[in-house]
C-alpha cells in the first residue's frame, strides 16, 4: 500500500496539518496519479468545519485534482503513463441505477465522493487531493488537454463543471440575459462560461472592488447587489440566474429580477438555510427556484474539451500546502482572486 503524505483536519475547529495516509494498490481498472495541483473549493471549508453536519475525521479535503498518471491496472483502457489527468468530486458510483445509466453519477444514491465519503473498496473513508497521490477507478478519471495550463485547469474539476452544467441544462445561449451571483471560485467560472455560450452576462457582487475584474472576465454589466436602485433597474428581465453564494441570504431580491418562467438556480450550499422566498414573487410570473449538483463524468469531459477549445481556465493564486489555513480565512472574507490552487510539490519538502 503506497504511503502518501497529505494534510488533514481532525475536528471542526482544528487547522489542517501534516498527516500520512495509505492509498490502495491499483486494482485492474484503477489509475494511480501523482497529484500536481489541487484547487481549494469553498465546500472544503464547509466540510472541514462540519458545517454540513456530515464530517468524517480525519479528513483530507480536495476535489479539484490535476496530476500525472504513474500506474495503470491491467484492464485500463485509453490512458497512458505520463498522461495529464484530472479527478473531480466523485471517485465511484453504482454504474447501474437510472442516474448512472443517464451519465448523471452525481445523483446516484451510492456515489463515493472524493473525500469525506465511506469508501466501499478500502472500508475506511475517502481522502482527497490535499495529498501527493491518489488511486481512482478509470471511469472517474478525466483527460486534460495539454493546451490547458495544469494549475489553472484544476478548478475546472469542481467550480468549472458546477457552473457549466446548469448553464447547459437551462440552454443558456445567444439572446439570453444571464445573471451570476458572487464572484468567487464558482462565480468567475460562471461568468466565463455564460459569456462563451453567447449570453448577455450580468454579475451581482457584494464587493465593489471586483467590478473591473468581473468585466475583464466577461461580464457585460456588474451590479452591486446591496444597491436597491441598481437592482430595481433589472426587474423582470433575466432568463436565468445562477446563485453561487456560500452564505445564507434573502433570495427575493433576485427572484424578482427573473422574467416570466425564468429560473434562479442555487449551487451555493450555505450552512444555514436561505430565508424562505416570497411566494408572490414566484407565482405571479411562474418563476422557478432550482438547484444543481456538480455534473456527470461525461459532461465533465465535455466541459474540459470546451475549455481546451475556447482557452478557458480559472484565474488562480498558487499556494504551498503549508498556507492552506490562511487561504481558508481569506476565502471567508471573499478575498480570493479567484481560486486558490495548492502546488503539491510543496509537500515534498516535508515527507
Ligand atoms: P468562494 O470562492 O468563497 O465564493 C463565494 C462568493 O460568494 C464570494 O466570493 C462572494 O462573492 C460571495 N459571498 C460570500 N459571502 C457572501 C455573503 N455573506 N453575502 C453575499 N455574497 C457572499 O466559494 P465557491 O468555492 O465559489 O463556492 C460557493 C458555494 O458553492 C459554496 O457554498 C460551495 O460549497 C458551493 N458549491 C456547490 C457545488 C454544487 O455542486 N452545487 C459545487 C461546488 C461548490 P462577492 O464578493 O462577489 O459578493
Ligand atoms: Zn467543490
Ligand atoms: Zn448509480
Amino acid at each position: 500500500m503506497p504511503k502518501t503524505h497529505a494534510y488533514a483536519t481532525h475536528n471542526a475547529t482544528l487547522p489542517l496539518e501534516p498527516f500520512n495516509i495509505e492509498r490502495r494498490n491499483p486494482g485492474p481498472k484503477d489509475i494511480q496519479i501523482e497529484i500536481l495541483y489541487c484547487g481549494v473549493c469553498h465546500s472544503d471549508i464547509h466540510q472541514a468545519r462540519n458545517e454540513w453536519g456530515n464530517a468524517l475525521y480525519p479528513m483530507v479535503p480536495g476535489h479539484e485534482i490535476i496530476g500525472t498518471v504513474t500506474g495503470l491496472g491491467n484492464e485500463v483502457i485509453g490512458f497512458n503513463i505520463g498522461e495529464r489527468v484530472g479527478v473531480g468530486c466523485m471517485v465511484d458510483s453504482c454504474r447501474t441505477c437510472p442516474d448512472c445509466q443517464d451519465h448523471q453519477e452525481q445523483f446516484c444514491n451510492s456515489t463515493t465522493f472524493t473525500y469525506n465519503s465511506p469508501d466501499k473498496i478500502s472500508g475506511g473513508n475517502t481522502f482527497g487531493g490535499y495529498s501527493s497521490q491518489i488511486v481512482v477507478n478509470q471511469h472517474f478519471v478525466l483527460h486534460i488537454s495539454e493546451k490547458l495550463d495544469p494549475a489553472a485547469a484544476a478548478p475546472l474539476l469542481c467550480a468549472g463543471i458546477t457552473t457549466y452544467s446548469p448553464l447547459k441544462h437551462w440552454n443558456v445561449g445567444k439572446g439570453d440575459k444571464v445573471g451570476i451571483i458572487g464572484l468567487g471560485g464558482l462565480g468567475h467560472m460562471g461568468v466565463k462560461f455564460a459569456r462563451a455560450m453567447g449570453a448577455h452576462v450580468v454579475l451581482f457582487t457584494t464587493s465593489p472592488g471586483k467590478i473591473s475584474d468581473a468585466k475583464r472576465l466577461g461580464a457585460h454589466e456588474v451590479v452591486i447587489s446591496k444597491d436597491i436602485e441598481a437592482m430595481q433597474a433589472h426587474r423582470a428581465s433575466f432568463d436565468f440566474i445562477l446563485n453561487t453564494v456560500a452564505a445564507s441570504h434573502n433570495l427575493d431580491s433576485f427572484t424578482e429580477l427573473l422574467k416570466r418562467d425564468g429560473t434562479l438556480c442555487l449551487v451555493g450550499v450555505p450552512d444555514q438555510p436561505h430565508p424562505s422566498p416570497s411566494i408572490g414573487n414566484l407565482i405571479f410570473k411562474r418563476r422557478q427556484i432550482a438547484g444543481s449538483l456538480i455534473g456527470g463524468i461525461q459532461e465533465t469531459q465535455e466541459m474540459l474539451d470546451f475549455c481546451a477549445e475556447h482557452q478557458i481556465v480559472s484565474v488562480i493564486e498558487i499556494i504551498p500546502m503549508q498556507q492552506i489555513n490562511q487561504a481558508y480565512e481569506r476565502m471567508l472574507k471573499s478575498d480570493v482572486r479567484y481560486r486558490f490552487v495548492i502546488d503539491l510539490a510543496s509537500l515534498k519538502n516535508e515527507s
